[in-house]
């Protein structure tokens, strides 16, 4: 163990043997984000449901606003097949959302095995941004960190290093990306918790050290906020080796 890797959290080990052991290299998105917050990374709290009626207590018990969203090991990109709905603001909504992503996955997507479909606290808006980590053939393990949608898409507009980082180099990676000034805050707008970003660059490199079997982490998007961050999706690859 060097400096920078603290213990191995059991409970991320465990979710990837379990996944290997049935063949599967990518993670659901609930086992993704339980293993990222064994890692400290916060996430939104949800619970997985099979029915409309659990789904109806599940978004009960959250509080209202939801997002629904399909979980699938066949469906990677969910937006694509119709399997998100965001900011349902009651029971009816639910289930109208509940019916609509089954409908859309059996259309677009009918061989896809369905393991249920995820309910989520909604987040609050705010500047969504991507961390994420992957294992260069070169360099080996090294995170990203873009400013979320077209920023990453068009522009390209990111920057990369090799793990394991320090603080300053995490801070470094926030500050030269060109869309930078937007997380600073200008006019009207608040500055966002840079400290708190920077903290879950970090984790994302130690959990790319701890976890030799991950060959990807994509933590699109984490949410920035004036006060803290939260992750509102992750994608886990694991290697088939
Ligand atoms: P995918 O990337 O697989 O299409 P996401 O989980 O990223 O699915 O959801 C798509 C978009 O919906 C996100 O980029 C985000 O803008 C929004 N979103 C998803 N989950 C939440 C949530 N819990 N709270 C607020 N917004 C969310
Ligand atoms: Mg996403």
């Amino acid at each position: 163990m060097n400096k920078f890797t603290t213990s191995i959290p059991t409970k991320a080990q465990d979710i990837i043997q379990k996944a290997l052991q049935n063949k599967r290299y990518e993670l659901l998105e609930p086992e993704a984000k339980e293993l990222i917050e064994a890692f400290g990374i916060t996430t939104t709290r949800h619970t997985v449901t099979s029915s409309v009626t659990d789904a109806l207590q599940a978004a009960t018990a959250l509080g209202y606003p939801v997002v629904l969203k399909i979980v699938s090991p066949d469906i990677s990109h969910k937006t694509d097949v119709g399997g998100v709905k965001v900011g349902i603001r009651d029971d009816a909504g639910v289930k109208i959302a509940y019916e609509e992503i089954m409908k859309n996955v059996n259309m677009k997507m009918p061989d896809a095995r369905i393991h249920g479909i995820i309910v989520e606290e909604m987040a609050a808006p705010s500047t969504e941004v991507i961390v994420g980590g992957l294992r260069d053939p070169q360099f080996g393990p090294a995170v990203m960190f873009g400013l979320g949608g077209i920023f990453v898409e068009i522009y390209k507009d990111v920057s990369f290093r090799i793990a394991p980082l320090e603080e300053y180099e995490a801070l470094d990676m926030i500050h030269e990306i060109k869309g930078s000034k937007v997380l600073k805050g200008f006019r009207n707008t608040e500055a966002l918790d840079i400290t708190a970003l920077a903290q879950t660059i970090l984790k994302v490199s130690n959990i790319m050290i701890s976890l030799e079997e991950i060959k990807e982490i994509d933590l699109n998007p984490v949410i920035v906020y004036p006060k803290g961050v939260k992750a509102v999706d992750a994608r886990i690859i694991l290697s088939r080796l």
